[in-house]
């Protein structure tokens, strides 16, 4: 039976204070028996049974030393409650002795026996109560076999003032039982109290060290951070005083472009793999489930390491499935693509395998990367997934990725409810897993591959655009005008509302979350939402720019699936992401004029309210990188 923390403190500390006290109730009980055997020995009635009774006396006061000595030397030979259990039968056996010796004084003929001797068990009963009264077990185990005896024996004799002592005795034991019971309240709160502080003194030094880990954690992180952030830039510092160089030839020029160009795309990754990370921190990435057809997802992941693995004469081997999953597609990718560019990176030579096992289970499978590349020591196991952390790269050679990767597959299977696995020895190779969930082939929409394919053309798009930096404005309107949109551009929300007034109707409004005078996006886009209703126009596309992370603004509106694209947006990732909104708009309004059975539509700002539609797909690559 397991007792709980106080039971279990409590316990510990009675042991302590009942055992301290033996060594004195040791001496007492010599002194009790000297004076016993003192006032009876003038006439010592029924010898035999009083040696007997005395000798049983003193054999019992020895046997409390014994175990005296043995808790003070084994301590550990019994638990707290087995302590306190032979600490009671030892009081029992100790003042039974004296207790029924009374019956000898009645046997006497000396009249005053009986009172000398129970004024002896008087005080013997005070020192009960004071060295035993806070543990209820030795307190009643004591204490009647002392004062029983004596009661009942003045009852016994039927003269008025051993009966009157009798009633008194009677109540001295009940007084005695009510202080103890007091006496026991108040040592359990003592001890409830230090138990509490003590507790509080042990979670407040684990907060600190949890603290002061984090405090270190971070450090690394931004040592490490701004290490791989200044390698490049220091570089691009240099390339490009160099291209004031005038006696370097066009050849020479044109090399240092190159790597300029080099570097800034080994910090635009960078600050992307950065990024992603803090999204997934401040919780604003959104899952979206869709049902789909593993096969087909294991595919365009495959296609897109298999180059990169041949090139180091590695076989990429994809192991068929037919499994359909409900899972997050584009978060499930973006996994996949980490663990397998790991896999190729680490591996020299042999193969990669990639797979699904599901070993009968209905509720799903476990997704599994293995190679046979170098592997990683049991004692990195767990570093591997700390940021920046990296097993063998203590130059911090940017080729050699920047520790970035794990973390962020740790996080998006944590994200989409299940618990990264690694297996891996060093020169035995590495298999990392994590579980998916079984889906349905009646709940699959359409294939991945079909969205990938591209919306439909920017041409001819009328697009709305909200910001109140004039120079972001003029940057969106010249890029959406190249891709043959016809743009209008509004500082902020009455602005935009006069362009509607004026009659413009937006096939698509971009709008940037932070306005001026405290004007959020959110309020600006659901007002033009609202201003384009009542005209009779439903369903047009709003996308959110923001350079926030971590407003709980923005969280609510990642929860209720309004898209949002963070900074910095690439032109590439604003037009995929606009062309699959135009697509699904077209298909929301298509399923809204001929509904097919078993399914619902969802409206592309509102909330996501059916994950087996391809909203979610359009939404989620809102929020998906380009580059992984
Ligand atoms: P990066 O690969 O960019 O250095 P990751 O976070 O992806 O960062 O990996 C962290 C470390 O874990 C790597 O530096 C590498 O030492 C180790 N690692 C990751 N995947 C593998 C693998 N498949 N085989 C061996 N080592 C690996």
């Amino acid at each position: 039976m397991r007792l709980d923390p106080i039971q279990r403190a409590i316990d510990e500390d009675l042991v302590r204070v009942l055992y301290a006290q033996d060594p004195i109730a040791f001496f007492t009980h010599w002194f009790s028996i000297a004076v016993l055997v003192a006032i009876y020995w003038p006439a010592v009635p029924s010898p035999p049974l009083f040696v007997a009774c005395f000798g049983f006396y003193a054999a019992a006061n020895c046997g409390s030393l014994a175990l005296w000595i043995c808790n003070r030397r084994y301590p550990r030979l019994a638990s707290p409650r087995g302590w306190i259990v032979l600490h009671a039968v030892r009081g029992m056996l100790l003042y039974s002795a004296p207790g029924l010796a009374i019956w000898f004084a009645f046997q006497s003929p000396q009249a005053d026996l009986p009172l000398l001797h129970t004024v002896m068990l008087v005080t013997l009963a005070g020192g009960v109560f004071m060295s035993n009264g806070f543990d209820l077990l030795n307190f009643s185990t004591a204490i009647p076999f002392l004062l029983f005896p004596s009661i009942v024996m003045h009852f016994g004799t039927h003269t008025f003032d051993r009966t009157i002592l009798a009633i008194v005795l009677a109540f001295f034991f009940c007084a005695i039982n009510v202080y103890a019971m007091s006496y026991r309240k108040l040592f359990r709160q003592v001890v409830q109290a230090r138990v509490d502080q003590q507790y509080l003194a042990e979670s407040l030094a684990e907060q600190k060290h949890v603290a002061e880990e984090a405090s270190l954690a971070k450090t690394r992180f931004f040592a490490a951070a701004s290490h791989d952030l200044r390698q490049p830039l220091h570089a691009i510092g240099l390339l490009a005083a160099s291209l004031n160089d005038t006696a370097a030839t066009p050849v020479q020029h044109a090399k240092t472009a190159e790597h300029i160009v080099y570097n800034v795309e080994a910090l635009n990754q960078l600050f992307n793999q950065v990024l992603d990370l803090a999204r997934l921190e401040s919780g604003v990435t959104q899952v979206i489930r869709l049902h789909f057809r593993l096969a087909e997802l294991f595919e365009r992941v495959g296609s897109q390491y298999r180059p990169q693995a041949a090139a180091k004469g590695l076989a990429l081997r994809i192991a068929p499935t037919a499994m359909i999953v409900h899972d997050d597609p584009v978060l499930l990718e973006r996994v996949l693509s980490n663990l397998l560019s790991n896999a190729v990176r680490y591996t020299e030579e042999g193969a990669i395998w990639l797979g699904v096992r599901r070993a009968g289970q209905a509720w799903g499978g476990y997704i599994e990367v293995r190679d046979s590349g170098i592997g990683i020591p049991a004692g990195e196991h767990e570093q591997i997934f700390e940021e920046f952390y990296q097993v063998a790269n203590p130059q911090r050679d940017a080729r050699q990725g920047h520790g970035l990767g794990l973390p962020t597959v740790k996080r998006l299977v944590e994200l989409l409810g299940g618990e990264l696995q690694l297996r891996s020895a060093p020169g035995r190779g590495s298999v990392f897993r994590f579980p998916v969930q079984a889906g349905e082939a009646g709940g699959i929409v359409a294939s991945l591959n079909e969205t990938a394919a591209g919306g439909p053309s920017t041409q001819g798009r009328r697009v709305l655009c909200i910001d109140d930096e004039p120079s972001i404005l003029e940057g969106l309107a010249s890029l959406l005008a190249r891709w043959g949109c016809s743009v209008r551009g509004a500082r902020d929300e009455a602005a935009a509302l006069a362009v509607l007034a004026q009659g413009f109707v937006p096939d698509a409004v971009l709008c940037d979350y932070q306005l001026a005078n405290h004007r959020t996006g959110a309020q600006a886009l659901s007002a033009v939402r609202n201003a384009l209703a009542r005209a009779g126009h439903e369903g047009v596309v709003t996308l959110l720019i923001t350079g926030d992370m971590a407003s709980a603004e923005l969280t609510a509106l990642a929860l209720q699936g309004i898209p949002v694209l963070h900074k910095p947006v690439t032109p590439a990732r604003l037009r995929r992401t606009l062309e699959m909104l135009w697509q699904q708009a077209e298909l929301d309004r298509g399923r809204a004029a001929a509904p097919v059975s078993g399914q619902r539509s969802a409206p592309m700002s509102g909330p996501v309210t059916d994950p087996a539609l391809p909203p979610a797909s359009a939404l989620r690559e809102a929020n998906a990188d380009d580059e992984v």
